[in-house]
């Protein structure tokens, strides 16, 4: 499905691989490497030549004057943050590099945006002299004949386009990949035969696919098309025991042509999820995730269960808070203000479902990604995802399996195999931690240098 060439093609039009000056060696001595596959090793010596580590080995002998002394400290690899809206709010953007890897974050999957402006986004990070996250994205929201995010209002600013018939979905699929997409990302409004079009057109080209499962279908029959699926949104229908009688009711809604758009969409999840929560069924949802084995989940729990972790409440939220610009700052404290009650005392039913549901997916061997939705929510770039990693462990994900959704789940949708581990022949995207987070998922946070593609990135 996915050929060499598009891989090759996709990393020089993303400017992925950040091409070292020279093949300057940097050795991190007698540090702890930690990695989803072999957990904690201590006393290990790790050589970067280039943007590969070359060399991971015993060490011995005391540490050398050019050596990065890793006493004490804990190696592991480059975060991944799988959902991303870089466009989402015009004072972020230029400002998101910095921040995802301030925390960590060496590597972002950017899931909407308008075509034209994450173009440019991709040109300015591969144009800096200093280190920049890598960027894979989708281009805008595939969407169907009327349009979520229409950029009608502030909530819904202009991150999809219309795909009203096949023919237009063919040529908008086309159009991302000549565009620079690294995949493509299928919206909430698509009819069946659309989203069907768009998932063959994507295929022919070797573009993974990323999906809200449309309205029109339910997640066992959308999801095994697909190479990923966001927010476990739609799955609380499809693990109802009266799935039929709600999916015909929203059936008959789309049609009505009552509605359309945001409304219809924000309406129809307002009427009918808590009740389908309420019929979820065991044996029903074992089958639905049964056919899910094969699709990544990105659940973004932090977002999901806000109501469970409201993010201002965490001791490290003014930290995270006061490396945003000034004003996004005091628009983020007015609206949190604003919206603290429902925050704090909202209906936590979704949240705690999606928790139980992130569990279960796992007894069921369907594969977790983390991803934040960064900045909807009060996202702060790159310390949100920190808040994903705790919110997965709090499912009741081992501090390994957490490590494991952010490092090696996420290049598995792009079919990389070359990154997410401490071992010869990996990209060179690293953590430095004073902590071991296999002990604590907190201690992700505890960043003392961060390195992509081989590089420092300055303090
Ligand atoms: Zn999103």
């Amino acid at each position: 499905m996915r050929t060499g060439w598009f891989v090759v093609a996709t990393c020089l039009l993303a400017g992925c691989v950040t091409p070292p000056d020279n093949d300057a060696v940097t050795v991190i001595a007698n540090v702890t490497v930690v990695d989803a596959v072999q957990g904690a090793v201590p006393g290990r010596r790790v050589v970067v030549r280039g943007d590969r580590i070359v060399e991971v080995g015993a060490q011995s002998g005391p540490v050398a004057a050019d050596e990065t002394d890793g006493s004490g400290r804990f190696l592991m690899p480059g975060l991944w943050d799988m959902h991303v809206h870089y466009l989402y709010d015009a004072d972020l953007t230029e400002h998101m590099a910095d921040l995802f890897l301030r925390w960590g974050v060496t590597s972002v999957r950017d899931t909407g945006g308008e075509l034209a402006g994450m173009q440019r986004v991709r040109r300015v990070l591969a144009e800096r002299r200093q280190p920049s996250p890598r960027l894979y994205f989708s281009g805008p929201l595939l969407d169907g004949k009327h349009v979520v995010y229409d950029g009608g209002r502030a909530a819904t600013p202009p991150l999809g386009t219309p795909v009203p018939d096949e023919r237009t979905a063919r040529a908008r699929v086309r159009e991302m990949a000549e565009g620079g997409a690294s995949f493509i990302k299928i919206y909430e409004m698509v009819s069946v035969d659309v989203f069907l079009t768009m998932v063959d057109e994507a295929r022919a080209l070797g573009l993974p696919i990323a999906a809200h499962i449309p309205l029109s279908m339910t997640a066992d029959v959308a999801g095994p098309e697909v190479d990923s699926m966001e927010h476990l949104r739609n799955i609380e229908l499809a693990c109802a025991g009266n799935w039929q009688s709600l999916h015909l009711a929203r059936m008959s809604h789309l049609t009505s042509g009552a509605e359309t758009g945001y409304e219809l969409r924000s309406d129809l999840h307002r009427a009918q999820r808590l009740p389908a929560i309420a019929a979820y069924d065991e044996v029903q949802c074992a089958h639905v995730l049964e056919k899910l084995r094969g699709t990544l989940q990105v659940p973004t729990l932090r977002l999901n269960g806000i109501g469970l972790q409201n993010p201002a409440d965490r001791t490290d939220w003014n930290i995270a808070l006061g490396g945003l610009p000034r004003a996004v700052q005091t628009r983020w404290l007015g609206a949190i203000a604003a919206a603290r009650a429902g925050l704090n005392q909202g209906n936590d039913t979704f949240g705690r479902w999606s928790l139980d549901l992130v569990a279960r997916m796992r007894d069921a061997g369907v594969p977790i990604a983390a991803g934040t939705d960064t900045p909807i929510g009060f996202a702060v770039p790159g310390y949100s995802l920190h808040n994903e990693l705790d919110m997965l462990v709090r499912a009741g994900l081992t501090t390994q399996q957490a490590l494991a959704a952010a490092t090696t789940a996420p290049p598995r949708f792009f079919g990389f195999t070359d990154e997410g581990q401490i071992a010869p022949g990996m990209r060179a995207d690293l953590v430095l931690l004073e902590a071991n987070p296999l002990e604590d998922i907190t201690h992700t946070r505890r960043i003392e240098r961060v390195m992509v593609g081989g590089r420092w990135v300055p303090r």
